[in-house]
């Protein structure tokens, strides 16, 4: 979730949508070459952030099963895509705090629990790497659970455990907000980063076989879960701050930090976390658009879901218009290239933030997918990095998690 509350505080959103029916069918046929169709289809394609859950729970038009004219992911979008694993994101905003947020997330969780369960031919509820594998052995997507906020644990250790009992595979530390443990990247510090409660729930995280995720957090509270976790962390949706430099996104030297853990960074395809001129200018809003986003919360009246697809609509007119600068999809392969040529192609792969953020022209949606592959091909990567960044990547991290785990928690930083 790209989203700040209240809306004007954000970067900006969500674009997608509208009648892009005739571009699916032609992406697939002459924008991308045979070879990386099927390198593409070989390949296990992982998406560590979607924001689809919230239309699952607050959509009455969604339906996962359709192709829907708005937003990013349905189950025939994803099979267009090849896409082979999603996880889906369990958020709350960071102001909904104490037993309400957790009755949201508990909401949340059982929504993507129904997903899988009521449609068994193409989703399959997965927990650990060897589920994923087996979901693309089955030709299923495998559907997964982070949670994308550590104030829905209440300040409550037995809340995580139910949490990961219930399948929820990742907990990013903090949302846009500091939380009582942690700082967050675009709040005010209140904690120096991490607190004592903070480095224990990391280390309960390691415990657990949950992955530690460093995305939203102040940079502080990123080296403080580095020098605690003793399992690899993941970034689920953050991108290169050198590019675009939004405190959301990752540092050279945080880059690096995060290939010395063994952890890996999930691009995000956010236009104002992948665009400099993109992030400022949403930051000065014209009037117009700033009218037509209160005229878009009132009707909204708080539905998530509604606020991400009418916001969407409204960035992607911007951008067709020019109030907004427009933004490829060919700066996710900037971020991509400049993450591999700091972290090394072992720590880089792909977290959307679909259905939660304004998509740059030309990643509309799940099946524009194979672009990304066919773009790394022609840029020279070897078919074995395109692999890792694809999906092998978080795969490799997920089992090392499961690893240390197993171990009790106690194992040393794995990889080296
Ligand atoms: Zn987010």
């Amino acid at each position: 979730m790209a989203r700040m509350q209240p809306y004007f505080l954000r970067a900006s959103m969500l674009v997608t949508l509208v009648a892009l029916p005739v571009l699916v069918l032609t992406q697939s046929g002459g924008q991308v070459s045979d070879r990386a169709r099927q390198l593409h289809d070989r390949a296990i394609v992982v998406d560590s952030h979607d924001d689809t859950t919230q239309r699952l729970v607050y959509d009455k038009t969604f339906k996962i099963e359709a192709r829907n004219t708005n937003g990013n992911i349905d189950i025939p979008r994803m099979r267009e895509g090849g896409l082979d694993a999603l996880f889906f994101s369990i958020w709350v905003p960071s102001d909904v705090t104490g037993p309400p947020a957790v009755k949201k997330a508990l909401d949340q969780i059982d929504a993507v629990r129904e997903a899988a369960r009521l449609h068994p031919n193409d989703l399959l509820l997965a927990t650990t790497a060897a589920d994923i594998r087996r979901a693309a052995a089955e030709h299923k997507i495998a559907a997964l659970m982070g949670m994308e906020g550590g104030h829905m644990i209440d300040d409550d250790m037995r809340l995580l455990r139910d949490y990961a009992a219930l399948g929820v595979r990742y907990l990013t530390l903090t949302h846009f907000k500091n939380n009582n443990w942690a700082d967050s990247s675009t709040d005010k510090p209140a904690h120096n980063g991490l607190t004592a409660f903070g480095k224990d729930v990391v280390r309960e995280l390691n415990r657990l076989g949950v992955m530690v995720d460093i995305s939203h957090v102040a940079d502080k509270t990123f080296y403080d879960a580095l020098a605690v976790t003793t399992a690899p962390v993941i970034a689920s949706h953050s991108s290169c701050r050198v590019i675009a430099n939004h405190p959301r996104n990752m540092t050279d030297d945080m880059l690096r930090a995060v290939a010395k853990n063994g952890g890996v960074v999930m691009i995000n395809y956010h236009a104002g976390f992948l665009s400099e001129e993109f992030r400022v200018a949403s930051e000065k809003k014209s009037g117009n658009i700033v009218a037509k986003m209160d005229a878009m919360s009132k009707k909204c009246g708080g539905n998530e879901a509604c606020t991400t697809m009418e916001g969407e609509r409204i960035d992607h007119e911007a951008m067709m218009s020019g109030e907004l600068p427009k933004v490829s999809w060919e700066k996710i392969i900037e971020h991509i290239d400049h993450a591999v040529k700091i972290a090394g192609a072992d720590h880089v792969g792909l977290g959307s933030d679909f259905d939660g953020a304004t998509m740059p022209l030309g990643m509309e949606d799940a099946s524009k997918l194979p672009k990304i592959t066919d773009a790394l091909l022609k840029k020279g990567y070897s078919e074995a990095d395109v692999q890792k960044i694809l999906g092998g990547n978080i795969l490799r991290v997920m089992e090392q998690v499961e690893r240390v785990a197993q171990g009790g928690g106690k194992a040393p930083t794995t990889q080296r």
